[in-house]
């Protein structure tokens, strides 16, 4: 009997953990990857306290692991496959055995989003990736289309130009949605160029990517990129399909939650980007975190 469960080890999670060992509380981590969620998509990591030069994102998110088993948390390597929450004491079956807990934290995070359009299903690993730090070394020398606004699109773009002979940024509106600061870095990078006001109509390729064809939204023209790779980062998808029946989700598939964290069942707690939040970062996470361990805490001692 646990008296703390936590699916997934991302920032979130593991920042629940570190609190729960230090609150004594017998808890195990349930993953189904490998730990770090997201921030294994990423290389540095320039925005997270207390590291002024920046830290390698598999460094932090060992820093994140090591910091939870120093305090007695238990991280398995497991996918939660069935909830059964009838009960008071809920059970969790993965394909290995099945776990009994007091307490739940839902810490399970999203998936990059599809741009649904022909030719990426078929092209993906085939020079269509949703992970620079995966997949850019491949692309030494050869032309890249980036598609999305957002921070994850231009800080993406510009670790690709360390590669890439050239990185096109795909925007659908004429305003990019990312800081300030890496819309400076791309537009002075002379390895960037932008292509606004334009959607991705089609993948293009053979045996793999050969181009994508777009279309302007203002005067509705047609043309097509040549390009070798095509990195999509249009946002993300939350990893919520098998909590449907279980706790309230919003019309996107985000747990819905109260301030405290709280979701729509009784001793089961929500934090991080399997929730809608406004400002998703890691620091953000780790608060949430920390606010539903709390949470848990005070269920506990009520109950
Ligand atoms: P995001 O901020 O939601 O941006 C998604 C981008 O993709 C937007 O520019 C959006 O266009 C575009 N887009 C969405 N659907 C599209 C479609 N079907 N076709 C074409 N374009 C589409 O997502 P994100 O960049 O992945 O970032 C997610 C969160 O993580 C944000 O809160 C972000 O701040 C955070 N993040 C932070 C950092 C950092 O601080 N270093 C790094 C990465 C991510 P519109 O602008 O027109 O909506």
């Amino acid at each position: 009997m646990h008296d703390l469960i936590i699916i997934g080890a991302g920032p979130a999670g593991l920042t629940s953990a570190i609190y729960a060992g230090r609150a004594r509380l017998k808890t195990l981590v349930l993953e189904k990857l490998g730990v770090g969620g997201q921030i294994s998509l990423t290389e540095t990591i320039e925005n997270f306290p207390g590291f002024p030069e920046g830290i390698n994102s598999f460094d932090l998110i060992e820093k994140f692991k090591k910091q939870a088993q120093v305090f007695g948390v238990e991280i398995k390597m497991e996918e939660a496959l069935e909830l059964d929450i009838k009960e008071k004491i809920k059970s969790i079956k993965t394909q290995e055995q099945v776990y009994q807990t007091k307490s739940l934290i839902l810490a399970t995070g999203a998936q990059p989003k599809k741009l649904d359009i022909p030719g990426e299903k078929e092209f993906s690993n085939k020079g269509v990736s949703y992970c620079a730090t995966c997949d850019g070394p491949f692309f030494k020398n050869k032309e890249i289309v980036v598609v999305g606004g957002g921070d994850a699109a231009l800080e993406e773009a510009l670790y690709l130009t360390r590669f890439a002979k050239k990185v096109i940024i795909l925007h659908r509106r004429d305003k990019l949605r990312a800081a300030k600061i890496l819309e400076e870095r791309a537009k002075e990078n002379p390895k960037i160029e932008f292509v606004l006001e334009s959607i991705p109509l089609e993948i293009l390729g053979q045996n793999s990517v050969t181009g994508i064809k777009i279309k302007n939204v203002k005067n509705n023209q047609e043309f097509i990129l040549n390009c070798e790779g095509i990195f999509i980062f249009i946002g993300f998808k939350p990893n919520t399909d098998f909590l449907k029946n279980i706790v309230k989700l919003d019309e996107e598939g985000y747990i819905i939650t109260d301030e405290n964290l709280t979701t729509s069942k009784d001793g089961i707690f929500a934090c991080g980007d399997c929730r809608r939040r406004p400002f998703k970062q890691i620091v953000t996470a780790c608060s949430e975190g920390a606010l539903a361990l709390h949470s848990v805490v005070k269920y506990l001692e009520e109950k």
